[in-house]
């Protein structure tokens, strides 16, 4: 039985592929079509390729390249054929195919399917503001289209410059049936005759990626609706080359929640920034895996181990989905609680080396704020704190990010909320200890009854809960708890918000927890 399911599954092998242009960093909208495209593969079995789209020379740059992998493989979104991984159909970087594309390009050329097209830049663009001004499509005019092949090789061997245009001779609409948008019709003759190459050696994006799709034996494109337009145009060349169809799955947009074009402000800024936020992986991918596609029932949490079992295009709905920073804020704060806190406490040490709270005493641990790096020695080193020089372990450190696992939205704030465990408290203020109405006579009346009571305890007696029963009672007796509690919270912490004053006298330990109470005493 087995064996007939997986022939069965063998004969209709699906791949798909994800096809980046190396002209920028990965932002989440390329990567929820990864995703989409992985998912889709994934679920039905299938391969999913990666390649790189690196015809534009000038815009595109090795260093791109490197950050989209890493981008890939920061969120686990491993292709099994392409850069850095061996397959049948390689190469998988379109600038090392050039003589492919020149051997499909001459065969147009030859079989009087392609032209070379002379003219000038200006011509074109006057042509085109005439078509506007008229309300016309800006197809091309067709004039050099009759101009026989050998002619237009002469002329160029005598130094004229000509581009290549697929000679468009479809009359009937090039129709296909997305598996998104449903039926999808384009009038060729809208299009006219399309640029499919500067020269021989310079394929354009359309033309290489039709090739590439066959050489790759892609059976499903799964991509962003921005390509749409281009479909019809591939259909064609498709058709002309002798290429069999596809399949098209064209995703909605991501949209600012105004409904706009999503911009800088709203999520259009690249992967690793949120990488680098603190963001995690799981997070962003649930987040995105959300923003188009829906569960049968109203679920929001998924690891990618669920998604590969219950994605379908099926799902995926037509009209734009809304970027919600306050979701993915939600559900990275969700991620976090849940982490062991040894992992937490693995992923913000990096930020807290980099905020220069603390740093390692081995100095050769590289120190960046990648997770492979960071994940086995963490634990076993020893840690200085920059400003006392004290040494401390990973557990004290642990101790003190668990006081704040509860509230982290992102990894990146805990720089923040807990830098007054590392230095000496730069901002505290007579009005941030005041609670509510207190008198500074009675705030200072306060501190000194926690000095008394503080320097009373022995420090093996020093712990959270003893803490707690010793000074609950106290602040009980003052009518308000506050009075003894928040003027104690503020001299350890400096901030309006905290954890608790006892896990933070806890942490701190009895000598600094009182030197902390002289030193707001002093400013009063
Ligand atoms: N290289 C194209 C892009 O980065 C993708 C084209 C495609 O997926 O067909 O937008």
């Amino acid at each position: 039985m087995d064996q007939l399911i997986s022939s069965i599954s063998k004969k209709e092998d699906i791949r798909t592929r994800f096809a980046p242009s190396p002209t920028g960093f990965l932002q989440l909208g390329n990567l929820r079509t990864a995703l989409f495209a992985y998912l889709f593969a994934k679920n039905n079995n299938g391969i999913f390729v990666l390649r790189i789209e690196d015809t534009d020379k000038e815009r595109s740059t090795t260093e791109y390249e490197k950050a989209i992998l890493e981008t890939l493989k920061w969120v686990g979104l491993l292709w099994d054929e392409g850069p850095e991984v061996e397959g049948a159909y390689g190469p998988y970087r379109q600038s090392e195919k050039l003589d492919v594309y020149e051997k499909y390009l001459k065969q147009l050329l030859n079989e009087n399917k392609a032209f070379y097209c002379f003219c000038s830049e200006n011509e074109l663009e006057t042509y085109r503001q005439y078509q506007l001004s008229q309300g016309q499509s800006t197809a091309y005019s067709g004039k050099c289209r009759n101009i026989s092949l050998s002619e237009a090789e002469k002329r160029i061997k005598e130094g004229e410059k000509a581009i290549i245009r697929f000679k468009n001779m479809v009359i009937e609409p090039v129709i296909f049936d997305d598996m998104i948008r449903g039926k999808t019709e384009f009038d060729p003759q809208l299009i006219g005759d399309f640029s499919i190459a500067r020269g021989l050696r310079s394929p354009l994006f359309n033309f290489c990626n039709v090739i590439d799709d066959f050489d790759m034996k892609i059976t499903h494109v799964v991509r962003g609706e921005d390509h749409v337009s281009n479909t019809p145009s591939q259909i064609m060349l498709q058709k002309a080359l002798g290429f069999s169809s596809l399949k098209y799955a064209h995703l909605p947009m991501i949209l600012a929640p105004d409904h706009s074009k999503l911009s800088k402000r709203h999520g259009a800024v690249p992967v690793l920034e949120y990488r680098d936020k603190g963001y995690l992986p799981e997070a962003l991918i649930n987040f995105l895996v959300l923003l188009g596609w829906h569960p049968e029932d109203d679920r929001e949490i998924f690891t990618i181990k669920n998604l590969v079992k219950e994605f379908s295009l099926d799902r995926v709905q037509k009209s734009g989905a809304v970027f919600d920073q306050q979701r993915l804020d939600w559900l990275n704060g969700f991620y976090i609680r849940n982490l062991a806190i040894e992992n937490l406490t693995k992923k913000c040490l990096p930020f807290l080396i980099e905020g220069n709270l603390i740093k390692i005493v081995e100095e050769s641990i590289p120190l960046q704020l990648i997770p492979a790096v960071t994940e086995e020695s963490w634990q076993e080193q020893k840690y200085e704190i920059i400003e006392t020089k004290e040494i401390v372990d990973f557990s004290y450190l642990a101790k003190i990010i668990s006081l704040y696992q509860q509230r982290l939205k992102k990894l990146s704030e805990i720089v923040d909320l807990t830098d007054f465990f590392f230095k000496e408290l730069s901002s505290l203020s007579v009005e941030l200890l005041r609670w509510k109405q207190m008198s500074n006579e009675e705030i200072k009346e306060s501190l000194k009854k926690l000095k008394e009571i503080l320097e009373k305890i022995k420090p093996e007696d020093w712990q959270k809960q003893n803490l707690e029963n010793i000074l609950m009672p106290e602040a009980e007796k003052m009518g308000d708890r506050g009075k003894l509690l928040w003027p104690l919270r503020v001299s350890l912490s400096g901030k309006e918000f905290s954890a608790s004053p006892f896990d933070l006298a806890d942490v701190l330990g009895k000598e600094k927890t009182i030197k902390r109470i002289k030193e707001a005493l002093k400013i009063l």
